[in-house]
């Protein structure tokens, strides 16, 4: 099932509300829903909208954080000079940097190097800490995309990666969650003005899904909506101000973002 948040086009006033996308590619609509999943449960409200009629926000703002993985992807750790870690590396990054579909990324005026990072993210969906790995589907809403911007020139100048990793708008995630997906070996392609830069595929992850949810579990109490981004494949690179990114996984769609300069 694909969850969405969106708000109506043809009404100014539209509040935020959840919807289920159903329907073959280009004919989708968007089957409203009761309050907020997370929370309530999938309870139809019999309202549907063509999904041209939505435009689609973030799909989950995190209650309390992202926790993102570094060095995640052998091939990836390679092509930025480090060893890949003997157990995950985690960051955090602040709710305040995520944005939707569509949304612009805006590039801070201090970095002159932001990079993108095409991301497979997993979605919480209930209350957790110390889950074991063969346990960690109990605890898993379902899976978006996300794009990890990072400034990368300030990610080697500064002791934490605060503000490398959490300026806002660096965080894109969408366009929906799908809830029922075997993420073992989806394709991942990022794009830039349509020219492939990383063709990955979930498969090379160094931790797998379960083992980083157990992982980040072991240190964080998890709430519903908090986002684990599980790492990057090779063909990270800088990004300037007029540029779209595209980042498409198999099975879940594709999450693109003009980036800009203010
Ligand atoms: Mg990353």
């Amino acid at each position: 099932m694909r969850i969405a948040r969106c708000v109506s086009t043809s009404a100014d006033d539209s509040a935020p509300f959840y919807g289920v996308v159903q329907g073959e590619p280009g004919r989708e609509r968007v089957a409203v829903i009761k309050g907020d999943p997370f929370f309530t449960g999938i309870e139809p409200t019999g309202v549907t909208h063509a999904l041209e009629d939505v435009r689609l926000l973030a799909p989950i703002i995190p209650r309390s954080k992202i926790v993102g993985i570094g060095r995640n992807y052998a091939d990836h750790a390679k092509e930025m000079g480090n060893d890949v870690p003997g157990e995950p590396s985690m960051f955090l990054v602040a709710n305040t940097a995520v944005v939707g579909p569509g949304d612009p990324v805006v590039l801070p005026e201090w970095s002159e190097e932001v990079s993108y990072e095409g991301e497979l993210c997993v979605v919480i969906g209930r209350i957790c800490k110390d889950v074991p790995a063969e346990k960690a589907a109990d605890v898993i809403f379902g899976y978006t995309v996300g794009n990890d911007f990072t400034a990368r020139d300030r990610q080697r100048t500064d002791l934490q990666w605060a503000r490398a990793k959490s300026f806002d708008t660096s965080k894109p995630l969408g366009p929906w969650i799908e809830t029922d997906l075997d993420t073992e070996d989806l394709a991942l392609v990022t794009r830039v003005d349509g020219e492939v830069r990383q063709d990955g595929t979930t498969a090379d992850m160094v931790f797998g899904v379960r083992e980083l949810v157990a992982a980040v579990s072991s240190a964080f109490t998890l709430l519903p909506g908090d986002v684990i981004m599980t790492g990057t494949p090779a063909g990270v690179g800088i990004v300037s101000e007029g540029q779209r990114v595209e980042v498409e996984i198999e099975g879940l769609g594709t999450l693109s973002n003009p980036v800009v300069r203010h």
